[in-house]
């Protein structure tokens, strides 16, 4: 299978980014099939926002 570079645009701040051949080869080994949606800084951001809210969450519940 091969793979070329892709342009997609952020969901977030809008900016477009490369989905390079390589980041596709990656997530098809991992067996994603979805695009990602956010350029690597928001991706980044974001990871960071989940772990805190996870771990609010399970504060929160463990009540
Ligand atoms: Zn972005």
């Amino acid at each position: 299978m091969s793979f070329q570079d892709k342009s997609l645009k952020c969901i977030d701040c809008g900016a477009d980014f490369t989905f390079t051949s390589g980041e596709q080869e990656y997530f098809a080994s991992k067996g994603f099939t979805n695009e990602p949606k956010r350029c690597v800084p928001c991706r980044r951001a974001k990871k960071q926002q989940m772990g805190n809210s996870t771990y609010d969450s399970h504060s929160y519940s463990s009540r």
